[in-house]
């Protein structure tokens, strides 16, 4: 089929990807390619990108554009979606056969030569954009007005950087030269190795070359999928969630090659990026992908040479060793020409970058005590370690390191440059995943259609460990067994049964009800190896160690335990669990199971930090995790292990699996370990309970909780026992609940509605920059009666996710304030906000922040608004609502006895909004604050609000900074009505 026919036939499907996500990015960057292609010329780029006009008829009118111009343009436009598309966006669309785009000359003019290097200059100026406004400041191109109307927070940085350019063409050839003269002084001083390689020595070549090859191999597969041998890392890989945060707290998406890139630096100075996440969340992963394809020169290419090291097998290092022999022993012997091939890292640090996997299963904690800086000089493994990361050993040589968040202290963090956070899979993430997973289709719909139809299944695959499981397991989980699983445990008992069921099978055997029991022999081998394993943060086994602990051959063979894939000099076997999560697991069993075990065991799994500490400080569980003494950083990293453990701990002995474990495990006994488990999570919430402090006079009661709390939470979720979460929060009464930046996804979400949903009294909910997403919207509903308010800023939220809280919150007669500032809304939202102003008469305050809402949003709003006689403050903030907009919300608000704030701030509004403004100040008995920032006003507009503040005496300020007066006029209308201020 035609490229023609293709745009045509496929015209839904391509409209739904540029603009199904309501971000405009995927629909720019289709444009700066097709504008460098000269596909599309100024003028079509004008009339397409529209700012007034919504997403969707933009993207419309490129596909007409485009359509009108015939095959050539439609085949390019096709090879711009294929390059700029996510895979998983990408399935079933057709992008016809592939085409050349054709060389141009090199353009002749500084402004046709910006139009060339777009695509590219986007992401050079994203984390340049100052330094290139200042050049076009001080040359005179840009005024102040020019820089603030790029830099408007409503734009992401590749935005601003297209707003930049579009007004570099705009100003003319002087404003274009002076970009290219600042992009030259700023062209990176790293030294290219293609030049450095006509001087390096084949010594040196040969050894990249090794190193190349030997990192392939081991990133080549995944060890989950150890013995299958079923999947390359290429087959299966799907691009996880990844995100920076800045000084000031705001989120940035980032993709994998900016893993390393400059974007989100908090620290120049410091040469190490941490990837944080929780267990499961890909982070191995992602280094295995950046290693794979750093092997194969497809990305990291300023990089000539990448050491690989993981944390657990360092722990297996005893001996003292040196830098050199670190790199040589642990990652790549050279063959020839050791000393020069060591030189030339020493030489070249900017050339070369190490990574660490786990360092959270590393034995030792992180401390800055013993300095270290000669590359020659044997030293103790952690020495070593702890001095890279510093920088006081190889400064220059960027570090990746990846750890849970849990086990980073604060002492590490001062020498981190960023932190990079990995969130786990998006929900297109997951189908995309399952798809790779399945080759046939259809499996692959059933998989996906029963998480679908299962909320709580579909929130745990957003870590992809949970995936991965969910999706091994899909025989057991179609087959509709006794029950769908609804906590971590259950998902980790179906794994569990499904490799005891694969054995079975093997042997034209079937699993039977007893299946535990059966196989309690192997569970409980496997299980104190396990336990002993993390008390000692041990993750791999010698053979030695296996035999010392008693699992059998039969035993590894279930496929629990998998051959290390380890090419460092060592030669002797040694094994791993497949994963970290399933050696907790494993742990945990044990000590639910074991007869024999000691009974402290399970007190010191609910309350290690707090025993470690209770000589020297009385403070409660929460304080003790997140203190920052220094001291406590020894033990952090024992600290995730054991809550996971006792996570797993609570779930097994959730009376939903007595019948499974009874034949394992005394009557008696078990009832003895729940009571002791029910005891000590109590035990743990009162602590944290008792530390809320009092609150300070005319404020609300508010607790702030600690990372330890959700994870109690987490616990009493594990168990299913309502009356535990009942009894519970029956003891907590606050009025305010603050769980800000505490990871809170999907999965947590689950936990804490089924948990807060006792709540005796309604609270605000505050849950600001967590990872909550649509799925999590949904899991928050159980308890969403007892929340007055919900605080959900900067938490990945599009219109669907609001479309179902909205819902549910109509019926909730509590639910009056919400906070959505920068979410992923658009127009498509308001309509369900205008049903809720309509039908709840109590509702106080709706504020919708850095969306993308424009005006037709806003009059859907306006609507609701008229019939709406409770609302207080209205926040649009950093929205598109334009004079429209403006207009149709003040008409609708003429009525209102109960507005008191209203916020249109960097809106687009202009006179003929101020104007409408106007007649609603003249109406409004109730409105105290009106907030008209950054918009574009002239002296018109003002004079309009002057005149309608002269019959109202309710309005205590009008807000009218960076507007478009001249500085006189604002000192000559200020002087005219003393409540504006410019
Ligand atoms: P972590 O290091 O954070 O504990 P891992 O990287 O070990 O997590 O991931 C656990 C398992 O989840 C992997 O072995 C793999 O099966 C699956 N997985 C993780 N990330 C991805 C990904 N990006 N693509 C496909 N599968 C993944």
């Amino acid at each position: 089929m035609s490229a023609h026919q293709l745009v045509l036939k496929q015209r839904a499907e391509l409209l739904s990807v540029l603009c199904g996500g309501g971000s405009a990015e995927p629909l720019d960057c289709v444009l700066d390619l097709l504008l460098a292609w000269e596909i599309l010329v100024w003028e079509d780029y004008l009339s397409i990108r529209v700012a007034e006009k919504s997403l969707c008829s933009n993207v419309r009118q490129l596909l007409d554009v485009v359509y009108d111009k015939g095959e050539d343009a439609c085949s390019l436009l096709l090879a711009a979606m294929n390059q700029v598309l996510p895979e998983e966006q990408k399935a079933g669309l057709s992008f016809g056969k592939e085409c050349a785009v054709v060389d141009k000359n090199r353009p002749d003019t500084a402004a046709s030569m910006l139009l060339a290097d777009r695509p590219v200059l986007v992401g050079k100026l994203r984390d340049n954009i100052d330094g290139a406004l200042n050049a076009l400041l001080t040359t005179g191109c840009f005024t102040i007005k020019d820089c603030d109307a790029v830099q408007l927070p409503v734009y992401t940085p590749s935005q601003q950087v297209r707003r930049l350019l579009d007004q570099v063409r705009f100003k003319g050839e002087t404003a274009a030269k002076t970009i290219l003269q600042y992009l030259e002084q700023t062209e990176p001083t790293r030294p290219n190795p293609e030049d450095k390689e006509n001087h390096l020595s084949a010594n040196v070549l040969l050894y990249q070359k090794k190193l190349r090859s030997s990192v392939a191999a081991q990133s080549h597969s995944l060890s989950t999928y150890g013995g299958t041998g079923r999947f390359s890392l290429d087959d299966i890989y799907t691009d996880g969630l990844l995100e920076v945060m800045n000084g000031s707290g705001e989120t940035t998406t980032l993709g994998l090659e900016d893993v390393v890139g400059p974007l989100g630096t908090l620290n120049e100075d410091a040469d190490t990026v941490l990837v944080s996440g929780e267990a499961g969340s890909g982070k191995s992963t992602l280094l295995q992908r950046l290693h794979l394809l750093w092997a194969r020169e497809a990305l990291l290419t300023n990089t000539f040479l990448l050491f690989p090291f993981s944390c657990r097998k360092l722990n297996a290092e005893h001996r003292e060793l040196s830098l050199k022999e670190l790199l040589f022993l642990h990652c790549c012997w050279p063959d020839r020409g050791q000393d020069e091939v060591f030189q030339f890292v020493l030489d070249h640090p900017n050339l070369v970058l190490f990574t660490f996997d786990g360092l959270d299963e590393f034995k030792q904690g992180f401390t800055d005590e013993e300095r270290h800086c000669c590359p020659t000089k044997q030293v103790p493994i952690p020495v070593l370690l702890f001095n890279l990361l510093q920088g006081t050993l190889m400064k220059g040589v960027m570090k990746v390191v990846t750890s849970r968040p849990q086990a980073v202290g604060p002492s590490l963090k001062r020498y981190l440059r960023k932190e990079v956070l990995l969130k786990g899979f998006s929900p297109g993430g997951i189908d995309c995943f399952v798809k790779k997973h399945h080759s046939d289709p259809a499996m692959a719909r059933r998989v996906i259609e029963s998480l679908q139809a299962n909320m709580v299944l579909l929130s745990l695959c957003h870590i992809p460990v949970f995936c991965w499981i969910v999706t091994k397991c899909h025989q057991e989980l179609l087959a509709g067994q006794d029950s769908v699983p609804q906590t971590i445990t259950d998902v980790y008992l179906l794994v569990l049964q499904h490799f005891f069921q694969r054995k079975s099978s093997q042997s034209q055997g079937v699993l039977g009800k007893a299946w535990l029991e059966e196989h309690l022999d192997t569970v409980l081998k496997l299980g104190q190896l396990a336990l002993e394993g993390l008390k000692a943060s041990c993750y791999v086994f010698s053979g030695y160690e296996l035999q010392r602990n008693g699992p059998t051959e039969q035993d590894v063979s279930m496929g629990f335990l998998i051959y290390c894939n380890d090419l460092s000099a060592t030669d002797c076997k040694s094994y791993e669990f497949i994963h970290v999560t399933l050696q907790r697991f494993f742990a945990a069993l044990y000590v639910v199971l074991n007869r024999n075990g000691d009974r402290s065991a399970i007190s010191r799994l609910f309350q290690p930090q707090y025993r470690q500490l209770s000589g020297r400080s009385q403070r409660c569980l929460g304080h003790c995790i997140d203190s920052s003494v220094e001291e406590v950083e020894s033990h952090v990293t024992e600290t995730p292990n054991l809550q996971i453990t006792a996570q797993f701990v609570s779930g097994l002995l959730s009376r939903r699996h007595h019948y499974l474990l009874l034949e394992c495990c005394p009557a008696a006994v078990w009832e003895r370990k729940v009571k002791q488990v029910v005891k000590l999570l109590s035990k743990g919430m009162q602590r944290h309970f008792k530390s809320i402090p009092r609150p300070v006079e005319g404020e609300k009661k508010s607790m702030h909780a600690m990372p330890s709390f959700v994870w109690l939470i987490k616990c009493i979720y594990e168990m299913q026992d309502n009356s535990i979460a009942q009894d519970t929060m029956a003891k907590l009464d606050v009025e305010h609940l603050k769980l800000t930046y505490c990871n809170i996804g999907p999965v947590e979400c689950t936990a804490l509605a089924y948990v807060l949903k006792y709540l005796r009294n309604p609270v605000g909910l505050q849950l600001d920059n967590n990872s909550v997403g649509d799925v999590g919207v949904e899991q928050l509903l159980p308890c969403l009666h007892i929340c007055h308010s919900l605080y959900l800023r900067n938490n990945n939220i599009s219109d669907e996710g609001i479309r179902k809280l909205l819902e549910k919150g109509m019926t909730c007669e509590s639910f009056q304030k919400i906070a959505l500032f920068n979410n992923n809304l658009t127009d498509a939202c308001t309509q369900h906000f205008a049903l809720l102003l309509k039908s709840k008469q109590n509702f106080l305050a709706l504020r919708l922040g850095n969306n993308n809402i424009t005006s037709q949003g806003a009059e859907q709003l306006a609507e609701g608004l008229s019939y709406n006689q409770s609302l207080q403050f209205l926040g649009l903030w950093g929205n598109k609502i334009g004079d429209r907009g403006a207009e149709a919300l003040a008409s609708a608000l003429k009525n209102s006895t109960s507005l008191i704030w209203l916020s249109l701030v960097d809106n687009g509004v202009g006179s003929a909004g101020a104007c409408a403004l106007a007649e609603l100040i003249s109406q409004s008995k109730t409105m105290q604050e009106l907030w008209l920032n950054k918009n574009c006003i002239t002296r018109e507009g003002v004079e309009c609000l002057i005149e309608a503040l002269k019959m109202n005496t309710s309005i205590k300020e009008v807000w009218l900074k960076g507007n478009n007066l001249r500085p006189e006029e604002e000192e000559e209308l200020s002087k005219q009505e003393s409540r504006l201020t410019f």
